[in-house]
């Protein structure tokens, strides 16, 4: 068995594992990161940035948003059901970590929102080519060489396994193993959990959460989260809180399609289930959190977005309502051969329809209520929404086939919480009282949104991330430097 001596072990190279290691060391510890997978990042390199607060971004940006401002919304949001310490220390150091990010040369585009009624919290890091999906990983790899350079060892395609405790209670080491499933022992003083939760776990999913895999939940996680650092940290005796899924509605095929296919069928248009009615003030779709919690009330858990060509027509004149940071492109002029390409590919979530009772037809609507229902939303657009509400400048009528409609269903970035921490992200039992020398950070301990993803404060999970991960660094590092 290969074996090592160090002072902190951190079990994962995402952002959270990243920025403890980083942390720790440049706070004086001697670190090995084991990571799974074959290079660091984790699910953030798919992603775009961090949460912060009263950044210089905001504030050249005039933005007003502020720690008191996004501390009360996330309490009232979650009823009070979290932490607050925690998330006041992780709000409270954000804006610090954009500089200290930018320190180690992280660009910033700026402060964004994720849809018109975020806050600009959403700090999307700069990339060679301009914002888009992936951009976070420029933030990695800055991280990457930073650890490096601070003589953090790397010990890559290596998986921990479990943690070791003295008689004492305390953490005194890593059993891993690497590629070839050879067992590795990392003698230790701490350990920092952050593996990102279990997205790419059905079993633990299930057992959770209740939903079916592919069935019910159609998630983004990487092929590696499965929970291996939650299920660790149980088993080292630290209290088991439940397991989320990190909400993001789920639109077939959403990564093969042309943008203007999403640009479109995501606009706040008619919103209906599959018994033909509509579920919501469907300005609430851009809240994808929103959009898949409502999907999940609904029979067979699916709502389908219908527009019919002159609302089409519109968007390719004027450009569509609402643009997303996402789906960079707003270009929507490939819409309908977007579509009919999708279906000739095998998408079976996409539908077109030369009469309302066609679409009901092909998608399982109930046809009679359906027509129902647009007549009656068609009425709404002349006057006013009187069943959900919605802005007037929102209500086209869909009058001119063809129709088509969009199959949309829940679905996530992956899994948050499990492990429960304090505001010092230490590792704690069902007493609270926390296990020495056991820290956890990122997806794995990120028990602050109660029920939902907090979508209204965007950037919020890698926020917590890596700011829970230079949370555990420092508090390790001081641990180490104590015992
Ligand atoms: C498509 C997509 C886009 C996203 N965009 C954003 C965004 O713009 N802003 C935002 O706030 N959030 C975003 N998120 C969510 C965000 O990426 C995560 O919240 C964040 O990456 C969590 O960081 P983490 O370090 O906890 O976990 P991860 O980034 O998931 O990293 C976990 C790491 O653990 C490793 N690992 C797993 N098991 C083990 C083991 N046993 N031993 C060693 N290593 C292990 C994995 O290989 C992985 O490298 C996005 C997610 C997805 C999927």
């Amino acid at each position: 068995m290969a074996e090592y001596t160090t002072q902190l072990v951190v079990i994962a190279g995402g952002p959270a594992g990243l920025c403890a290691a980083v942390q720790a060391a440049e706070n004086g510890a001697e670190v090995i990161l084991i990571e799974k997978n074959a290079a660091v990042g984790g699910a953030a390199n798919m992603g775009m940035g961090p949460l912060a607060i009263g950044t210089s971004y905001q504030k050249r940006q005039m933005y007003d948003i502020t720690v008191e401002k996004a501390l009360n919304m996330i309490m009232e949001y979650t009823h009070y059901n979290i932490d607050g310490r925690l998330v006041k220390r992780y709000f409270d150091q954000s804006a610090e970590t954009i500089e200290w990010l930018e320190d180690m040369g992280v660009e910033f585009e700026g402060a964004y929102k994720y849809f018109t009624k975020s806050e600009p919290t959403w700090h999307i890091v700069k990339t060679d080519q301009g914002i888009g999906p992936r951009a976070a990983s420029f933030m990695n790899k800055a991280l990457f060489a930073r650890a490096e350079e601070l003589g953090v060892r790397f010990l890559l395609e290596t998986a921990g396994r479990k943690i070791l405790k003295d008689a004492e209670g305390k953490v005194c080491g890593v059993v891993a193993a690497d590629k070839d499933g050879k067992e590795i022992e990392i003698a230790c003083k701490a350990a920092i959990i952050a593996t990102g939760g279990a997205g790419a776990n059905p079993e633990l999913i299930k057992a959770e959460t209740g939903y079916t895999f592919n069935k019910d939940m159609f998630n983004f996680a990487i092929p590696g989260n499965v929970g291996d650092g939650i299920k660790m940290a149980w088993e080292a005796g630290v209290d088991h809180v439940p397991v989320r899924i990190e909400q993001a509605a789920n639109f077939e095929g959403i990564d093969d399609l042309p943008m203007s296919v999403p640009n479109i069928m995501m606009q706040p248009n008619l919103l209906v289930n599959l018994h033909g009615k509509r579920v919501m003030d469907e300005e609430q779709m851009q809240n994808t959190t929103f959009l898949s919690n409502a999907a999940s009330h609904q029979k067979h858990r699916v709502l389908f977005s219908i527009v019919d060509s002159s609302i089409v027509k519109y968007y390719m004149r004027n450009g569509v309502d609402e643009i997303s940071m996402v789906r960079f492109n707003p270009d929507v002029s490939d819409f309908v051969d977007g579509v009919k390409m999708a279906q000739t590919n095998g998408n079976t979530g996409l539908f077109i329809a030369d009469s309302l009772e066609e679409l009901a037809d092909l998608t399982g609507i109930d046809a009679e209520n359906l027509v129902e229902t647009v007549e009656e939303y068609n009425d709404f657009c002349d006057s006013t929404d009187e069943e959900f509400f919605k802005r007037k400048k929102y209500l086209r009528p869909l009058v001119k086939a063809p129709f088509y409609a969009a199959a949309i269903r829940p679905g996530g970035y992956g899994t948050v919480g499990g492990i429960r921490i304090n505001e010092n992200c230490e590792a704690c039992d069902s007493e609270f009282e926390p296990i020495p020398g056991l820290y956890a950070a990122g997806a794995d301990a990120c028990n602050i949104y109660d029920d939902s993803y907090m979508f209204l404060l965007p950037g919020n999970s890698m926020g917590f991330a890596v700011n829970t991960g230079r949370i555990a660094g420092m508090e390790a590092a001081d641990y180490i430097a104590e015992d």
